[in-house]
């Protein structure tokens, strides 16, 4: 038997995530496991839901972290806000989209669909032709920051709109949370998702959700249980509020969690969410200085996630795999209908850096040279170093 580990090597993670981690996360990750009801421990969980949720913008009292990665935070919120026959709405604007429209179609629920071409947000124009039609919806569900677009969707229209017919809303802000602001108790979001992964700067593994009073009492007076008995959110809510054992709760991960939230709230959250624009704007004036076009049109431009177009006759795959082997640098491919067309650029968290915006543009510029393209390093780079100065 090989009992030789493979190498794990140190990456800078630019991709669509996991993203950079720091070192004090890291250093919590090697805090002592103990007991998922050990009152030392319980404390750090009521620690999690505080500081989560002004970084969500809510005072949900259900607001703390779900078990899984950020697919459990979907499962858990469709799941319980699903029963058979439901009517819902699904806003498709890419890969997420689509994932969501999966999960509703397996909790049984009767899917209507607003769909978007690739590059573009769901329109809210369309969400109200539907709604007008008289059919009751139970909610609209859809994501906020399209991570295999790069699409940031527009919030104010959307809500305004479920306020009008009374449906409530289910936002995916997994790309969001941590990096950008959220303002999920103005827009009337009834439940939200997220993952420890991406902005929040923390390992896979958890995920942050939250549901508003109203989704909570709907949940407790469903006509049948929530199909899903780990991610239900009623029994959750004993682990939480009543400290009675529901699952082991991954006490490390909660550590790691814990430290990264710390670390979010002092840096201060307008500091950071400028920081995750203003390394955006560096990292667009970069690629414009290698003669690279952004996917997205200017005004739906998701900051932490950057959809840089491939240019005529390079190999997509070869880039990554060069930046890669060369530079231990991690960009994403497309997903779906993109692959092969974009690279997935994550700005994000502790990733979120000049110094890793500033080796990117230098290793990307180098990768495309190597296939021939003609790339102006110097002037990417005095694109790039002149945002920072702002
Ligand atoms: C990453 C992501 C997910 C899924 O999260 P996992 O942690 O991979 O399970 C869901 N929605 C969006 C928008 C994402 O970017």
């Amino acid at each position: 038997m090989d009992l030789s580990r493979p190498v794990t090597p140190g990456r800078k993670l630019m991709g669509a995530g996991p993203l950079d981690i720091h070192p004090r996360v890291y250093k919590a990750l090697a805090s002592p496991v103990i007991g998922h009801l050990d009152p030392s421990y319980l404390q750090s969980i009521n620690r999690i839901g505080d500081l989560l949720k002004p970084i969500f913008g809510t005072v949900n009292a259900t607001t703390n972290a779900v078990p899984g990665t950020g697919t459990a935070g979907m499962e858990c919120c469709i799941a319980n806000l699903t029963e058979p026959k439901d009517n819902v709405l699904i806003g498709i604007a890419g890969y997420f989209g689509d994932r969501l429209k999966q999960m509703a179609q397996r909790y049984g629920a009767d899917v209507g669909i607003v769909s978007s071409p690739a590059g573009s947000p769901v329109d809210p124009s369309k969400v109200e032709k539907i709604l007008k039609s008289g059919k009751k919806y139970k909610y609209i569900a859809l994501v906020h920051a399209e991570t295999s677009t790069g699409i940031l969707q527009p919030m104010d229209e959307i809500a305004e709109i479920a306020r009008k017919y009374n449906t409530m809303l289910i936002l995916d802000v997994v790309t969001s949370l941590g990096g950008l602001k959220l303002t999920i108790d103005r827009w009337g979001v009834d439940a939200a998702y997220a993952c420890s992964q991406k902005c929040v700067g923390s390992p896979p593994g958890l995920s942050p959700v939250t549901f508003s009073d109203k989704a909570i009492n709907i949940i407790k007076n469903r006509k049948t249980p929530v199909s899903n008995w780990y991610l239900d959110i009623t029994l959750l809510m004993q682990y939480w509020d009543s400290k009675t054992y529901h699952h082991t709760s991954p006490s490390v991960l909660n550590y790691a969690l814990l430290e990264a939230l710390l670390l979010i709230h002092e840096e201060g959250l307008e500091q950071r969410f400028e920081r995750h624009n203003q390394m955006h704007r560096a990292l667009v004036a970069g690629m414009n200085g290698l003669g690279l076009k952004m996917l997205v049109e200017e005004p739906y431009r998701l900051p932490t996630l950057n959809t840089v177009k491939v240019p005529d006759g390079i190999n997509e795959a070869a880039v990554r795999k060069y930046l890669l082997d060369r530079y231990s640098v991690e960009i994403s491919a497309g997903l779906g209908e993109l692959s092969g067309k974009v690279w997935r650029i994550g700005i994000m968290g502790y990733s979120a850096s000049p110094q890793n915006i500033l080796l990117l543009i230098t290793a990307l510029s180098r990768a495309l040279e190597v296939q021939g393209y003609k790339a102006d390093l110097a002037s990417a780079l005095s694109g790039a170093t002149s945002e920072f100065d702002k």
